[in-house]
């Protein structure tokens, strides 16, 4: 939550050497050459950091971050028990909610897209006022926040990711504040923030930041309902602490609901989701599943329609020159991971259905062969391939009688459109009762010499390596009918 000025650690509270217990007796610096030599080998081992070990009666108080503790869950406890006992005047309610969405927006805005992911570039002026009530929505200082976040895009869903969702709704909400980590397991190393350091702004509040805290999140809206008309406990509990917690919710949720509601539009490998609902609650960011793919677009929606007021906010302020360089994403390579993500889900269906054994893995016969194994069994042959439609013959829509007749024939003709010509659907069905091939059959040979020659420029295959057949492409389909060889 908050971030005491010169720790880049995963938690921002200072996890001190009391918090870590000895495993081993400690070593002393008095001891003999050999004592030191064979302890030396122990040194790395001698702590072990609270945040290994389980969770006892005895220990368990030391586990917990209690600072953000208090931060996020004693001080709005507090705040929200006394508004019962403060009444709620209509100018504070106001401010209330005005300084609900300044601070909300500083997050969304300012923490997140300008300064986590740089996706547009904004003045001094701007970058102030982002900063201030920024610190006024008590989330860690600028600093902190976006190197998290940055650890959080590049090891998404892993155990480096401080908010990782597969470790639960409530622990990416807020359990990820409440518990200690081992700093030494942190990821904050592995991301670049030279940027941040470089921006005078952030190097400020970051130093500063209990100050910029409890002016901003207390003081400030105290001072304006007081000052303005008298309503000092209203400002504070109401506009201060109350809405405090409505902008910790919310923006927790990008961390929670984000990465559990909704649809994956552009890839489902991790948990990132979009939903409207998500975005409602914080200020647009519920497009989440698109912001994975592209965080550095200054948008989370794409449509007009779709809310997402941080961008029209970001939109406006390019308007009036304090923001510029507004980073998007080409809408080709947008398209290309929405065709992408589609396809994949028509693979996963297509796998789920039945296409008939894969012509290449059908035994071959003779069509002598084939001839003989009709006297006993239902084969028809239809372009090269042998059909066994003995529990078809019953259903067939066409009658008994006709499908009978082509019982140890070549039915290809037949079959389209001499009798009747076969819908897409029938084709299909028919790849059901596949068998075998016809050795020599003049189709079969066409078609290998083509899949050979690779001069069949259709997709043959899925990304499962599963073969597609497009409507009207069966192998049972032949526009001018062909005899195969050995069928005359
Ligand atoms: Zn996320
Ligand atoms: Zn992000």
């Amino acid at each position: 939550m908050t971030a005491s000025a010169e720790t880049t650690s995963a938690q921002p509270v200072a996890e001190s050497a009391r918090e870590r217990v000895p495993r081993s007796s400690s070593t002393s610096p008095s001891r003999s050459v050999g004592s030191a030599a064979s302890t030396a080998k122990q040194a790395p081992s001698t702590f072990v950091h609270i945040s290994e070990q389980p969770f006892t009666l005895a220990n368990w108080h030391q586990h917990i971050n209690w600072l953000n503790v208090v931060l996020i869950i004693i001080i709005p406890a507090a705040g929200c028990t006394a508004a019962v006992f403060t009444p709620l005047q209509p100018k504070t309610a106001l401010l209330a909610f005005v300084y609900y969405i300044l601070t909300g927006l500083s997050i969304t805005a300012g923490y997140h897209r300008l300064w986590s992911h740089r996706a547009y570039s904004a003045r001094l002026p701007l970058r102030i006022l982002l900063a201030a009530f920024g610190g006024g929505a008590v989330e860690g200082s600028i600093r902190w926040w976006s190197a998290g976040h940055r650890v959080h895009h590049r090891f998404t869903d892993t155990d480096r990711d401080p908010y990782s969702a597969r470790k639960g709704l409530l622990y990416s909400h807020m359990g990820w504040m409440v518990l200690k980590h081992n700093p030494k397991k942190s990821a904050r190393g592995r991301v670049d923030i030279t940027d941040l350091n470089a921006d005078p702004v952030v190097r400020w509040q970051h130093k500063n930041y209990i100050a910029v805290l409890v002016t901003m999140a207390f003081l400030f809206p105290m001072a304006v309902a007081g000052l303005g008309w008298g309503d000092w406990k209203g400002g504070l509990v109401w506009a201060g602490i109350v809405r405090l917690t409505v902008v910790h919710h919310a923006t927790f949720c990008v961390n929670s609901l984000a990465h559990w509601l909704g649809d994956q539009p552009f890839d489902d490998r991790r948990s990132p989701r979009d939903h409207f609902l998500t975005a409602i609650v914080t200020f647009g960011e519920g497009y989440h599943n698109f912001h994975h793919e592209f965080p550095s677009d200054y948008r989370n929606a794409l449509k007009w329609y779709q809310y997402d007021p941080t961008k029209w906010v970001i939109w406006a302020l390019k308007h009036v020159g304090l923001a510029y360089d507004l980073k998007t994403f080409s809408q080709n390579a947008i398209e290309q991971g929405l065709v992408q993500q589609k396809q994949k889900k028509l693979d996963k269906w297509r796998a789920r259905l039945n296409w008939g054994v894969p012509l290449e893995q059908l035994p071959v016969m003779e069509f002598e062969e084939f001839q003989e194994q009709a006297k006993t069994r239902a084969l028809v042959l239809i372009a090269g391939v042998v059909h066994d439609v003995a529990n078809f013959i019953e259903q067939h829509p066409g009658g008994k009688a006709l499908i009978q007749s082509g019982i140890g024939k070549d039915a290809t003709a037949v079959f389209n459109g001499g009798v009747y010509d076969h819908s897409n659907a029938a084709h299909n069905l028919l790849a059901t009762m596949r068998v075998g091939v016809i050795h020599g059959g003049m189709e079969v040979e066409v078609w290998k010499m083509a899949q050979r020659e690779n001069k069949d420029s259709t997709l043959k295959s899925d990304s499962n390596n599963a073969s597609i057949v497009r409507a009207g492409a069966q192998a049972t389909r032949i526009q001018a009918p062909v005899q195969g060889a050995g069928a005359a």
